[in-house]
């Protein structure tokens, strides 16, 4: 690597589609970004913003036949802005990879090793870990010769002790199929359980963080002294809260009340579970804007799923809470996290007696900014800190790179 080599590429390969970034890790500085969905379809559609130089939004459609086609498409976009991935300024391709297992704990240089246990973990990752794993073929093909790193969205809660992390079920049984809590959306837990630490001027090492991130999925995690010691997402990111579309918590006898009595088949429970459960299983809608205007006309289905959805968010900060034992900051992060005042209020409420209020008028105001909406006097900080994390792959990715 050349010393001038301060870009990451970082890739987010999903079965039909390619999200990626473009990032100079000397500033920060985002270059470009994008999005090319549909693939395999005759309606693909590849989205580019060069936003290096603040140029207008690009838009291609028709057929884009795989992710090698995508990868090419996005190179062509990047070279027309002088971002060629030929570039020597190109340091290496960021990996988003969902499942890491136990096995990975920390970013990991990909070798074909790698790619082979990233591989085993599919039954724990069905519909992830393919799709990663042809994203980073793709970019393998495209430059042989540069350093690819996956960042997985397990690693951060490889920390949690043995006591949060099995399942009281049979240990030879839980041992034979991988059955543990994994935990998700580790890179966003990291970020913010940092970025809170910075906000109140503290190392992540001093202070107590509950994060919340509640996007269409969610979970929460207890980060102590910068190491996460439990979170809300299991073996599969269905377990925790009560998400856009996913149940979150529930007896698992509902599912044998749902097979034995309702002769639903397992691809069908799966299926209602995670796409037709939470918000939108509730109230027929799972976009927290809908959901408040729908509040606001005094629709009680839609206030019903409000209550339950903010019932197990505060259910969730209390037992992180006793995990911890002392918080210094509750965090709100993602797509509800960052722009829904009403949740946070609402979740906090009540809660004064440990230290958690909110006040009023800070958290009404809009901002793309970390920031604290507690009162100067409360015990506890509670912060909106936005997620970023293409630029925590980024950052972990060039880390390892240029170490
Ligand atoms: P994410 O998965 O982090 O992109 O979050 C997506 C979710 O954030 C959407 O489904 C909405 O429920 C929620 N969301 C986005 N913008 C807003 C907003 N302005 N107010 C309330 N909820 C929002």
């Amino acid at each position: 690597m050349t010393s001038n080599a301060t870009r990451v590429l970082v890739l987010n390969s999903g079965s039909s589609s390619l999200k990626y970034q473009l990032l100079d890790m000397a500033d920060g500085a985002r270059l470009a970004a994008g999005l090319v969905e549909r693939i395999g379809e005759e309606t693909s559609r590849l989205a580019h913003t060069p936003l290096a130089s603040g140029g207008d939004k690009r838009e291609r459609t028709g057929p884009i036949a795989d992710h090698d086609a995508a990868l090419q498409a996005v190179a062509e976009e990047l070279a027309a802005d002088g971002l060629g991935l030929d570039s020597p300024e190109l340091a290496a391709i960021g990996h988003r990879v969902v499942h890491g297992g136990s096995e990975f704990t920390a970013p990991t240089l990909i070798t074909d090793e790698v790619v082979a246990e990233i591989e085993r973990l599919i039954p724990v990752a069905p519909l992830h870990n393919p799709a990663n794993i042809t994203g980073i073929r793709t970019a393998t093909h495209l430059r042989p010769d540069l350093p690819q790193v996956a960042v997985f969205d397990t690693a951060f809660h490889t920390t949690m002790p043995e006591s949060a992390a099995r399942y009281a079920i049979d240990t030879e049984t839980a041992d034979a199929h991988m059955i543990r809590r994994y935990g998700f959306h580790g890179t966003s837990h990291a970020y913010v359980s940092r970025e809170t630490a910075k906000l109140l001027g503290k190392a992540p090492e001093e202070v107590n963080v509950i994060v919340l991130h509640l996007g269409n999925g969610a979970s929460a995690s207890a980060v102590k002294g910068g190491r996460c010691v439990d979170t809300s997402m299991g073996l599969t990111p269905l377990e925790g809260l009560v998400m856009g579309t996913r149940s979150g918590d529930l007896d698992p006898a509902v599912l044998l009340h749902l097979s034995r009595n309702a002769g639903m088949s397992v691809d069908e429970i799966d299926s209602l579970l995670n796409k037709k459960s939470g918000l939108i299983g509730l109230c027929g809608d799972n976009d927290m804007r809908e959901i408040r205007r729908r509040i606001d006309e005094g629709d009680e289905r839609a206030a019903l799923a409000f209550d339950i959805y903010v019932h197990r968010l505060k259910k969730y900060i209390g037992a992180y809470y006793a995990v911890l034992g002392k918080v210094d900051a509750v965090a709100f992060t993602a797509g509800v996290g960052e722009n829904a005042a009403p949740v946070r209020e609402a979740a906090v409420a009540g809660l004064e007696e440990l230290g958690l209020v909110v006040d009023a008028g800070l958290n009404e105001i809009r901002s793309g900014e970390p920031r604290l909406i507690s009162p100067e006097y409360a015990r506890v900080a509670v912060a909106v800190v936005p997620t970023d994390e293409e630029l925590e792959i980024a950052t972990q990715t060039y880390a390892l790179v240029s170490s």
